[in-house]
């Protein structure tokens, strides 16, 4: 008798729930050849959606607005699910951020993405028409990490599908799910099918991604970073990369204390520490740096951390991804074994079934620490002292990451001096992550932060390609330059050069 072979089982993945370990749902695995086939079924749907123009595609993009509002519990309620982070970081910086998008790139892809009419001062080209203009690139793929599943994930779709791309997301495995719901969202305020899809799955599933799309939109560690550009470049595929960051605050002595301290306690904690532009290490002019320090250590031991209920339940919620939990850990015990003392926290705990570290301050901290050095990605704030703001400005500097910085001081004047010395792609004076919220303000990180930025017109130009047209209407048979080539018109051609070039003073 014949054996009949069985096509594999696709294999899954196994969501859990970090605040509790309960499994939460399973996805599969997409390989290779089923992410070809959703690229095909990408490029198939992208011309019609591209057709609709910005106003249709405006009108999909804005009832997809009001979904993600009316329908807030239920997004919230998946990605504390999946990330075990606080009902409060689900609906400020995911629900928020979105909901804020949707209406941003409606409104603004016409503008961003309009012809622009060009001059030029080169009577060469005198009486031409010149135009730049932005065309979709087709399908383009978006790769996202897990500390923001709504809104650094299905976030960056949002300008892509605005510009007339068709998009698939390629989300976390550790959280997948959020991605999925809007999959259904999209669906139901009437995005064509195909345009947006989901591909579940491990990294494999992201460099097949890599190979078959027009654009590679990533968000993610700055080691995978590398790993996208390598193979995007097989392909010669664009990439913008947004990355790791080792985010500096400075506290100088005229700060207003009070606030900084509650700054520093914030948004180094928000989101259980795992957001790229959160707080990863403070220096503190010695003047100020006993009393920030005891306001901050008092502001960090009264926060409540647990399994996410309701509003207002927790502050700080779970680590998210297994394997940050060794980070923090790690980090934290070699500063303590090199000499850091912890003020408060300072352990794990996994004892309910949840994955949790506990709310860290840091202090006799210095740059031969990882703490100080590497991004810890965790509920942890190290407190360094230094003597004076050149100080601050050369430590804040002594780094491979320039994603966000934060100066504290009550000259705004001064901050903003401060503030341009550092070598990071946004910085903030007497405020830190707000940036983020100004989506006309690019946002991208400086050397092993990134390449290319989100938000801006560059947001979104990024998802189209570049087109110079040159329309000549009016001309002569024979233009001055073209053969044959004649020693009296080279001579009139080079003193023109001359005349237009060659002239004036120089210093
Ligand atoms: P990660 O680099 O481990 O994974 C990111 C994504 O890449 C995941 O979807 C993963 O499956 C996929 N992937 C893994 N290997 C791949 C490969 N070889 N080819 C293609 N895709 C691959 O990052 P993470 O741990 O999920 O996220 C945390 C990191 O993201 C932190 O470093 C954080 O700073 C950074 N981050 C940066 C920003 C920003 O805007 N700069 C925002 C959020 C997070």
């Amino acid at each position: 008798m014949a054996t009949v072979s069985q096509p594999p089982a696709t294999e899954q993945i196994s969501v859990e729930n970090p605040a509790t370990g309960a499994v939460v749902g399973q996805v599969p695995i997409l390989s290779a050849d089923e992410v070809r086939a959703l690229a095909e079924r990408g490029r198939a749907a992208q011309p019609a959606w591209e057709a609709l123009g910005f106003e249709g595609r405006a009108r999909v993009l804005r009832r997809a607005q009001k979904w993600v509002l009316d329908n807030q519990q239920r997004v919230i309620d998946t990605i504390v699910s999946e990330t075990g982070k606080t009902h409060e970081d689900a609906l400020l910086a995911e629900i928020g951020y979105v909901g804020s998008a949707f209406g941003f790139w409606a409104k603004n892809a016409p503008e961003y993405l309009a012809d622009e009419k060009i001059r030029s001062a080169n009577p060469f080209v005198l009486g031409r028409k010149l135009v730049v203009r932005y065309a979709p690139l087709g399908l383009v793929g978006v790769i996202g990490p897990w500390n923001y599943p709504l809104s650094n994930s299905f976030g960056d779709c949002i300008p892509a599908l605005a510009a007339g791309n068709a998009v698939i997301l390629k989300p976390s495995e550790v959280t997948p799910l959020s991605s999925l719901a809007m999959e259904e969202a999209m669906r139901e305020c009437g995005l064509p099918e195909g345009v947006y899809q989901v591909a579940t799955g491990l990294g494999e599933t992201g460099q097949a991604l890599i190979d078959e799309v027009d654009m590679v939109m990533f968000t993610g560690s700055t080691a995978t970073g590398k790993k996208v550009m390598e193979r995007a470049a097989r392909t010669l595929t664009p990439v913008s990369l947004e990355l790791g960051g080792k985010d500096p605050m400075i506290v100088l002595a005229d700060a207003d204390l009070e606030r900084a301290a509650n700054a520093a306690t914030y948004y180094s904690m928000q989101n259980g520490g795992q957001t790229c532009i959160s707080v990863e290490r403070v220096y503190v002019e010695a003047p100020i740096y006993d009393d920030f320090v005891a306001k901050v250590t008092e502001k960090v031991k009264a926060l409540r951390q647990g399994a996410p209920g309701g509003p207002g339940s927790v502050d700080v919620g779970a680590v998210t991804f297994p394997k940050q939990l060794d980070i923090v850990s790690g980090h934290v015990d070699a500063a303590r074994e090199a000499g850091a003392t912890v003020l408060t926290g300072g352990h794990a705990n996994t004892s309910a079934g949840g994955r949790f570290y506990e709310p860290t301050v840091l202090v006799d901290v210095d740059h031969s620490m990882a703490c100080m050095t590497e991004e810890t990605f965790g509920p942890t704030v190290p407190i360094m002292r230094v003597a004076d703001a050149e100080e601050a400005v050369k430590l804040a500097n002594d780094s491979p990451y320039g994603l966000a910085a934060s100066v504290w001081t009550k000259d705004a004047g001064r901050g903003e001096a401060i503030a341009r010395r550092i070598e990071a792609g946004a910085v903030c004076v007497n405020d830190a992550q707000l940036n983020y919220l100004a989506l006309e303000l690019p946002m991208g990180g400086w050397k092993s932060s990134g390449l290319g930025s989100r938000h801006g017109a560059g947001g979104i130009r990024k998802y189209a390609r570049q087109q110079s047209l040159l329309v000549t209407r009016l001309a002569p048979k024979r233009d001055l330059h073209m053969f044959p080539y004649k020693a009296g018109t080279t001579g009139l051609l080079g003193r023109a050069m001359k005349l237009l070039y060659g002239r004036g003073k120089r210093d």
